[in-house]
């Protein structure tokens, strides 16, 4: 029972061609059907079979989600200490790891998981995330609840002893046999999957077959992850077929995904909404600059700031400056009075002041007028501040409303931003290790998919070490992060 809404014009397609769930009541997540109404229609289309699995998944989370006599009884064979034969149910539980980017890119990658190993998604809530999306599947809920026994962070790290690599190491369950020939209930409660950056690789190493046919007899996996791993999941060959069919174009999978599973609370699409309809709803053409520095890479701002003017310059991506003190052009209007509006998402206030300052003090060549704007300006980085991270959130928002994005390279904020605007950025690379310059100021992405920094091993049990960009015509070496991969 979705009533009509009640600002901007209906979209033609409020359910963007099936992605979206029409069991829901629109006010109690407006940001569902609004913030699509912000952008252009994707230019992805959705494929009928990936729209009959969100359904499908849906009902299946409703019937085994948090509160249902299933959930219970999974919860009593978790606690029970061994894992049991023919469950009904299968559980995936994500734990939060960095900031709110890495998080989304890992909650996504984790749910296509879950779609392709029938299990339920539930994600541990922290403080800081609390209140920040909206239930995204009908009648249930996506969240832990407090009362869950291996409720415990902590524990979750590479030694674990719970990990899938160091229960095979202490051989409590082996990966070299027929898994058909082993009960389930012979094997520990749950599963932890730790799936971080180690080395530049992916470490536990498990998008193999082998693996993924042990770690089907687990009712309960408990995954950690740092990174976008769902590239590996494509170079997995059990899965290769069904995401052929969930995703006919590859680059789409987050893009797709995020649109489907975040949504602002109310709360948070107030932030987003007063903005837009402030600053942004009726200029002609909206640019966004999203310029992170990361403390492992510090960057000067003066050099920074070049890359950004060059970037800029090169790509043609805000009108010229006439000069300090020139007229204004008596063509002044001729660009329908349109305004241009830079959006800037960055920490620091620096940039958005230099480049405010230079559209204030001279006129542009063409007469075109640039308006530039800065939501927030946060100085520090804060992991768990719940208060910060709605203003990154409402940030990653405004960003994917931009017609044409330039980003920091890196930085998962800005890759979840372009990939829901569905736009491919220039981004701004990073200086080599020993340069505090970068040669090049920025490059195109081929796509708009996020880039998983740290590839896994393929050939698996052979460990091989093989270039899955050499081997796979739908995965390249992402433009920013050399070893790292990325759909297309
Ligand atoms: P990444 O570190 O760039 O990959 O992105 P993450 O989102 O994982 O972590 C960075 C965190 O720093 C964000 O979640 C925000 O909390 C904060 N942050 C970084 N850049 C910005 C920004 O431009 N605006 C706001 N509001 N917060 C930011």
């Amino acid at each position: 029972n979705i009533s009509a809404p009640t600002t901007s014009s209906p979209s033609p397609d409020k359910l963007l061609g099936g992605l979206l769930s029409a069991a829901f009541d629109e006010s109690s997540c407006q940001s569902r059907y609004r913030s699509n109404l912000y952008r252009k229609p994707s230019p992805f289309p959705l494929s009928p079979y990936l729209a009959q699995k969100l359904r499908k998944y849906e009902a299946y989370h409703k019937k085994c989600g948090p509160g249902t006599k299933r959930y219970r009884r999974a919860v009593k064979q978790l606690k029970s200490g061994r894992n049991a034969d023919h469950s009904e149910c299968k559980y995936v539980v994500w734990f939060p790891c960095n900031g709110l980017g890495n998080r989304m890119l890992t909650i996504a990658s984790t749910y296509l998981y879950a779609l392709l190993t029938d299990r339920v998604l539930l994600t541990h809530v922290a403080p800081e995330q609390e209140g920040l999306f909206c239930e995204p599947f009908p009648g249930s809920s996506w969240v832990l609840p407090g009362d869950f026994p291996e409720n415990n962070p902590h524990k979750l790290h590479i030694g674990a002893p719970e990990s899938y690599a160091n229960m095979l190491k202490s051989g409590a369950v082996r990966n070299d046999g027929d898994p058909s020939g082993v009960p389930a209930s012979s094997l520990p409660p749950y599963v932890y999957l730790h799936i971080e950056q180690f080395q530049l690789k992916l470490s536990d190493n498990v998008f193999c077959d082998e693996d993924q046919a042990v770690l089907a007899k687990f009712n309960w996996m408990v995954l950690k992850s740092d990174s976008y791993f769902a590239p590996a999941l494509f170079l997995t060959p059990m899965f290769e077929a069904e995401l052929a069919r969930m995703f006919p174009r590859k680059e789409a999978v987050f893009h797709h995904l995020g649109r489907y599973l975040f949504h602002p609370t109310n709360r948070v699409w107030g932030i987003i909404s007063r903005y837009y309809e402030a600053y942004l709803a009726r200029v002609g053409e909206k640019i966004g600059f999203q310029i992170r520095i990361f403390p492992e890479k510090p960057i000067k701002f003066e050099n920074m700031y070049d890359q950004l003017m060059r970037c800029i310059r090169e790509q043609r991506l805000l009108p010229e400056l006439a000069g300090a003190g020139a007229e204004p052009p008596a063509n002044h209007t001729a660009a329908g009075g349109k305004v241009k509006a830079v959006l800037i998402a960055s920490l620091y206030s620096g940039y958005y002041e230099k480049i405010r300052g230079m559209y204030y003090e001279s006129p542009t060549r063409n007469g075109e007028v640039v308006a530039v704007f800065q939501p927030s300006h946060e100085e520090q980085q804060q992991y768990t501040s719940n208060e910060h991270n709605q203003k990154a959130l409402a940030e990653i928002y405004l960003l994917s409303y931009c017609d044409k994005i330039a980003m920091s390279a890196w930085s998962t904020f800005g890759y979840v931003a372009y990939s829901f605007a569905g736009v491919k950025p220039w981004i701004l690379l990073r200086p080599d290790w020993d340069k505090e310059v970068s040669a090049v100021a920025c490059v195109r992405s081929a796509s708009v998919e996020p880039c998983l920094h740290s590839p896994p091993q393929l050939g698996c049990r052979a460990r091989r070490d093989v270039d899955a960009a050499a081997v796979k015509p739908y995965v390249r070496h992402c433009e920013d992060v050399q070893f790292g991969l990325k759909l297309f």
